[in-house]
């Protein structure tokens, strides 16, 4: 998807001028790319009409008649973007304060404590809904190890009787994360376990207390029957309802079945580490009008994130959580490296040249960041750089390592290059030099690269004598040290993009 959309804003840089038809092209294609993300047809195309009557508006308004195509086109970005993000943020508008920092912000969801607040000293009794295998043990176990990090004195209850197995595995969990748990082999009746289990954590003066319930493959009557009695007997003070960014356009449909029966306050959606980019989310949340607390990104009790709008539809667009990254590279305490850093940010800001040793820096820094797949998720063109090393950190980190030696076996020449030094042209007895035609020849190789179920075509580029010498000086293969070139090109053509004065970074980090 994200690439689909974006290859509709490229097709949008090119034309000349930016004009009614172009805008209804580039909208076509945005709306087709949404659909396939299973966005609902509905929304997409409510989208479309609103977008396209605020830009022409604006377009045809005077006082903007002065506007360069590259103003016009960031404003058609951002209608697209700001609507997206107006879509799963349902407290859009509202002043908010941060959760961590305390700060005033200007609209819209700023952190879970927007939509829920445990009382200290008192119990909070949560319970979970949502389907069989869409993740709400897990969910559970997650937001019992962020309340009790956060100074709650949490239990949970296993309420799903249904399952085999069920009560074993949130034990499990629990005991994992040392919060204690309640539940029964023998009992049946969730209900009669579920008041049981709220009962003895009220009376040990717990202060959270998390219900899991059981799911069924399908809606079902006898489902919902059990949620609204174990609700009349629990009383919850929050319901969540649990929602596997894999579920395609089938969310729209099940997310108002579980608000009719369950009436949920706030929605986890699980799963978003994968291949799902979470437009079936979007259709809940505009469904039911009930915002995202948290996403989880990982099978561990610690992969639980508070959702934020921004980041998750620049995600959806294939953009790349840029915003995230940045925020995260600006509060790291890196040794003497910080001025560089602000450097490298501000670069980036202004789409310079992104050299070799920029991407070597990057690199480092990821590398001192801690969860390598997390962060490195953040980053375009990373989680595919790192799909291929396995998926796990232990993996990506020795091919990131490797990465590292690649660079330490170069000249300052060439890592402050971008590159094309590397490649010669085949049938070319000339010595390589930076022209366009070298460069298209080297993308089409990537492109190549890329898919391939396709047949291999002829390369049209071969690695030059230093690429040879970087093997060996570096211990790694011709090979890797071609991939790894692939990979800095396409980072470095995506921050171009993006940081580029028509990117859409500016207008982010302006808090579009
Ligand atoms: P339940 O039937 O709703 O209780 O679902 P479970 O909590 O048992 O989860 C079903 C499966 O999904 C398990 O294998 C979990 O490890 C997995 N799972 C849950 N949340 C996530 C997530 O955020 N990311 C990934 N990758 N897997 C998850
Ligand atoms: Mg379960």
């Amino acid at each position: 998807l994200g690439r689909r959309i974006n290859t509709a804003f490229q097709d949008l840089s090119k034309v000349p001028t930016v004009d009614a038809a172009s805008i209804d092209q580039l909208l076509k294609s945005v709306c087709n790319a949404l659909i396939e993300a299973d966005v609902n047809v509905k929304l997409v195309a409510n989208l479309r009409s609103q977008v396209k009557s605020q830009v022409t508006a604006l377009l045809n308004d005077k006082a903007n008649a002065n506007w360069s195509d590259a103003q016009r086109r960031q404003r058609v970005q951002k209608a697209v973007f700001d609507h997206l993000v107006a879509l799963v943020d349902p407290l859009h508008g509202q002043t908010k304060t941060d959760d961590e920092s305390g700060a005033v912000v200007a609209s819209g969801n700023a952190g879970p404590g927007d939509i829920f607040k445990p009382k200290k000293g008192k119990p909070n009794v949560i319970m979970f809904v949502g389907l069989q295998g869409s993740g709400k043990t897990t969910s559970c176990t997650k937001l019992a190890l962020y309340y009790q990090k956060r100074g709650f004195k949490t239990g949970l209850v296993c309420a799903d009787t249904f399952r085999a197995g069920a009560f074993d595995q949130l034990k499990q969990n629990a005991s994992k994360i040392n919060v204690p748990f309640y539940g029964s082999y023998t009992e049946t009746d969730p209900v009669a376990i579920s008041a049981a289990g709220v009962a003895s954590f009220k009376q040990n003066r717990f202060e959270v207390i998390i219900v899991d319930t059981s799911g069924r493959h399908k809606q079902e009557q006898e489902l919902f029957d059990e949620m609204r009695e174990i609700d009349a007997a629990v009383t919850p003070d929050l319901t969540i309802m649990v929602l596997d960014a894999n579920i395609g356009q089938a969310a729209e449909a099940q997310s108002r079945a579980f608000k009719e029966a369950a009436g949920y306050g706030a929605i986890i959606v699980t799963k978003l580490d994968g291949h799902a980019k979470g437009g079936g989310a979007i259709s809940a949340v505009a469904a039911t009008k009930t915002p995202i607390m948290f996403i989880g990104t990982g099978e561990h009790a610690a992969d639980l994130e508070p959702f934020r709008a921004q980041p998750f539809i620049s995600k959806l667009l294939g953009m790349g959580d840029i915003t995230g990254l940045m925020d995260k590279m600006e509060e790291m305490q890196m040794n003497g490296g910080q001025e560089r850093q602000q450097e490298m940010l501000k670069k980036i800001g202004e789409g310079g040249v992104f050299s070799i040793r920029d991407w070597r820096e990057q690199l480092s820094n990821i590398m001192g960041m801690g969860p390598l797949s997390k962060i490195a998720g953040m980053i375009p063109g990373m989680g595919q750089m790192l799909s291929g090393a396995g998926g796990d950190d232990e993996a990506a980190g020795g091919k990131m390592k490797r990465m590292m030696f690649i660079t330490d076996a170069m000249t300052a020449e060439e890592l402050d290059s971008d590159g094309r030094l590397f490649y010669v042209p085949i049938r070319s007895k000339k010595p390589p030099v930076a022209d366009t035609k070298e460069v298209a020849i080297a993308e089409s190789s990537t492109a190549a690269e890329k898919s391939k179920k396709k047949k291999k075509p002829q390369p049209k580029v071969r690695m030059t004598a230093r690429a040879r010498r970087v093997a060996r000086g570096s211990g790694t293969s011709v090979k890797e040290v071609e991939e790894f070139l692939m990979q800095y090109r396409m980072v470095g053509k995506m921050i171009n993009r993006f940081g580029g004065k028509d990117g859409w970074l500016k207008q982010m980090q302006g808090g579009a």
